[in-house]
């Protein structure tokens, strides 16, 4: 990225943390043995994936064999989905799953495959703020929903989902298992896994500082899942495949400052969006896609300008420096109207015209000052353009 751009995509990936890029230089550099290998130097290996192990654990406050590395959420989520759908069908009972409409693709295709497969989905709907209703989840359970699967932050428009009272409710009912995905809430929202109860919780690395391609699934002592691989005994054979040491000891780090800096960080970004939001409002025509606070995340603001495409608002933006995004990265090159505000507004102008803006701690009020001037400037030069 050219040092004259400013950055606002931070959903979509982050610059990874100073400590984090040393730790996996120097794991890269002195520890490269097989972890699984019998020797010295593969036992210092596997001290340091345990070590890893225990900080992701205490960090979630959970118990080391709960943790499983994974390269993402993206594997994260399909691990938990299909592992838990296979479980069941390998038993030949029916499956019925429950998902919200405004998951991320990597969750939603899963269930859009099994689906195919025979599985029974519910998708519900979410209310005006972007929220699922935690009474609709359980009006939608059957005697043969196995698993409900609904995201902690939504990833476009920073909805804060109610899982604590989801989880609430899934207590009486003991045989549904609890799926969260908690890329984008980790860090900048407080996580209580066990008070929620929830039994498997995905995050991702590259989104908190951390490396690309690894990633964690969290499942609690108590659930059996099938994997998805087969061909070795790492991660309790759940996932095999020789470990990735020097980005499980990055993404451990990252996890920890993550967890360790939330509440400072959700406070320093609360107040710059705050900020970007007072004076972008005042331009016309925009329309606030993200719901107000309480409900919304402090990092995600997410707009529409009706009328104007959303491509062609982060071209001419991109052209003033400023990187945004429309979409989630993974579903961007789609062109479509976004899925998430369509589920949210059920207005396709909206949906088709959103523009996510996704911050960093590290940002300034500056950084902030230069976005809203950028998008003032957008605003004016495509105004003549809009489509009434
Ligand atoms: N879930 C959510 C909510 C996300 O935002 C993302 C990343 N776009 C993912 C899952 C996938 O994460 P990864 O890039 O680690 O596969």
């Amino acid at each position: 990225m050219s040092t004259t751009q400013l950055y606002f995509d931070h959903c979509a990936s982050t610059l990874p943390h100073p400590d984090v890029i040393r730790t996996v230089a120097e794991v890269m550099e002195q520890v490269y043995a097989n972890p699984s290998s019998i020797h010295g130097a593969g036992g210092q290996a596997e001290q340091l994936l345990r070590r890893a192990r225990e900080v992701v654990a205490r960090a979630l406050q959970v118990e080391p064999e709960e943790i499983l590395f994974t390269s993402g959420a993206t594997e994260s989520n399909n691990l938990a989905i299909f592992g838990i759908a296979k479980t069941h069908q390998a038993a030949g009972k029916p499956v019925h799953i429950i998902v919200s409409e405004i998951e991320h693709a990597s969750v939603y295709k899963c269930v859009q495959q099994l689906e195919q497969e025979g599985v029974e989905v519910t998708y519900l709907p979410v209310d005006t703020n972007g929220r699922v209703r935690p009474e609709d989840v359980e009006a939608a359970i059957r005697p043969h929903t196995v698993l409900v699967s609904i995201m902690h932050v939504n990833n476009e428009m920073g909805a804060i989902q109610p899982v604590g009272e989801i989880g609430q409710i899934l207590r009486r009912y003991p045989k549904v298992t609890f799926h969260v995905d908690g890329v984008q809430g980790l860090g900048k929202v407080p996580v209580r896994l066990a008070e929620w109860g929830v039994d498997l919780y995905s995050l991702s690395g590259h989104k908190i500082q951390g490396p690309r391609g690894a990633g964690v699934l969290v499942k609690r002592k108590h659930i059996m899942l099938q994997p998805l691989m087969y061909g070795g005994a790492q991660e309790g054979e759940l996932r095999p495949g020789t470990e990735n040491v020097p980005a499980i000891v990055g993404l451990a780090k990252a996890v920890r400052l993550a967890v360790e800096g939330q509440a400072e960080r959700y406070n320093k970004l609360t107040r710059l969006r705050q900020s970007a939001l007072e004076h972008l409002s005042q331009l016309k025509p925009l329309v606030v896609n993200s719901p107000a606070d309480p409900y919304s995340a402090p990092h995600i603001i997410n707009i529409s300008f009706p009328g104007m495409k959303s491509e062609v608002v982060v071209h001419a933006l991109e052209q003033k420096g400023i990187i945004v995004s429309t979409q989630s990265a993974c579903s961007s090159k789609l062109h479509k109207p976004s899925r998430v505000l369509l589920a949210m507004t059920h207005d396709s102008k909206r949906a088709s015209s959103g523009i996510r803006i996704s911050l960093d701690a590290s940002n300034t009020e500056m950084e902030i000052d230069r976005l809203v001037k950028s998008f003032k400037e957008m605003t004016e030069q495509l105004q003549p353009l809009v489509q009434r």
